[in-house]
């Protein structure tokens, strides 16, 4: 462990989440916790000093829906280059979905990925847990064994849990033991070969689309099943606007406690982005339209969507390069989510600072019943320096991830994340 540097941010601008304006301040960290948060400070002669002028100092974020691929698919990513990912793109805490090879679906496989974090990890590390054996849909997963672990997060992610029946008896039995489902929507027999939505685009192309109904209609069932049940839900990667509204119908009754996800991806790609069939630009659910971007952006600001989550979704250069049918779904997005919203929203005056660190700080870990990483005298310093003035390039050489799809491969953006630091130890600095 490096020993925990005693530091002076001076003159930065502060953010957190529900904070009008950023105020210009002097910060002092000492063993991993916020001294002093005032203007105009003395720094103490121990204290090494950090020139805060024009970056921002804000929580680091907590991204609550990621693919690390192990065990089985450590070619792709694995638990420690995905945190390097994590740290480069200012994120300290995850929630890993558990359709790796075995799936994470009982005790045994939970505690291993676990240890194996605590080992090599620098960041938060957590599991969710399947919802049925090897998200087969049939038999429930050993939920007991995986709560005792500390797994609060149940889902087949990458499938729908086929049979409303199977998931309405796992729902009955979650909710006695503290856990709550995270559901990926999906009708497999409307979504077809799940390569991208459908409109014109899939015409053009010659693929058959997958309609957003395919999604609603689960969006629907799965809270539909949650009321029946009295369980809590989560919806991960909502991406239309009518899904959207589904929620935010459930919201308003408030007789269910339903949360929501939405990627960056769906905030600002569409599906004429995938032009000459461009992989990187294949996800699950598929790219829509403009009209569901902006529907979905104004959703994050009002809170319909809870939490912004990346999924990221590594896989190898091999697999992407295939054609469009047969590639894997999936982008990276722990390395380009806080500099992209920044570029994309934050930027042109459409999103805050303070958004961002509600909906990727603070809400995730809320929802995972972790206390948010305010700025604030006494707290735990777990934060971020952003300076908005400079650009990141998103080459080979600045990814930490194993995997390199992502549509801003080689692409400059504005801002860049300048340090991270988490339990009073230095993960990043540029
Ligand atoms: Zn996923």
């Amino acid at each position: 462990m490096p020993e925990t540097p005693m530091l002076f941010f001076k003159n930065v601008r502060m953010v957190d989440e529900d904070c009008g304006d950023a105020v210009d301040v002097d910060v002092l960290v000492a063993d991993g916790h916020y001294r002093k948060i005032a203007p105009g400070q003395q720094a103490p002669a121990e204290a090494r000093v950090i020139e805060g002028k024009g970056r921002l100092l804000m929580p680091a974020m907590f991204d609550a829906h990621v693919h690390f691929r192990e065990p089985g698919g450590e070619a792709k990513e694995d638990i420690e280059s995905g945190s390097a990912a994590a740290v480069n793109g200012g994120v300290t805490g995850v929630v890993m979905m558990p359709n790796t090879t075995p799936s994470i679906d009982c005790g045994a496989v939970v505690k291993t990925v676990l240890d194996k974090a605590a080992a090599v990890s620098p960041i938060q590390v957590l599991t969710s847990g399947c919802v049925t054996l090897g998200r087969h849909g049939k038999e429930l997963a050993a939920f007991d064994a995986m709560r005792n672990l500390g797994v609060k997060m149940l889902t087949d992610d990458g499938d729908s849990t086929g049979d409303p029946a199977v998931l309405y008896r796992a729902m009955l039995y979650a909710k006695e033991f503290g856990m709550f489902f995270a559901s990926h929507c999906e009708v497999p027999e409307l979504a077809g070969p799940r390569a991208l939505t459908e409109g014109a685009m899939a015409y053009r192309l010659g693929i058959k689309g997958s309609p957003p109904c395919a999604e609603e209609i689960i969006i629907d069932r799965d809270i539909r099943l949650a009321h029946a049940a009295g369980a809590p839900i989560h919806i991960q990667h909502v991406s239309t606007q009518l899904g959207m509204e589904t929620i935010q119908w459930w919201k308003d009754r408030g007789d269910v406690k339903v949360t929501a996800e939405v990627a960056p991806h769906h905030l600002m790609f569409i599906d004429e982005d995938i032009g000459d069939f461009d992989t990187h630009y294949k996800m699950n659910p598929p790219l829509r339209t403009r009209n569901d971007n902006e529907a979905l952006l104004e959703g994050l600001k009002t809170g319909v969507f809870d939490l912004l989550a990346t999924d990221h979704a590594p896989h190898t250069p091999f697999e992407k390069a295939q054609d469009f049918t047969s590639a894997p779904n999936g982008i990276t997005g722990l390395e380009t989510a806080v500099v992209s919203m920044f570029d994309r929203f934050i930027s042109r005056g459409e999103l805050t600072w303070s958004d961002l660190v509600k909906r990727y700080s603070a809400e995730p870990r809320r929802m995972m019943g972790l206390d948010p990483v305010p700025v604030v005298e006494g707290g735990v310093a777990e934060l971020i320096l952003f300076d908005e003035g400079a650009e990141t390039t998103f080459s080979t050489e600045f990814m930490r991830s194993k995997a390199r799809n992502t549509p801003f491969l080689n692409q400059t953006l504005k801002g860049r994340i300048d340090f991270v630091m988490r339990a009073g130890v230095v993960l990043l600095e540029r």
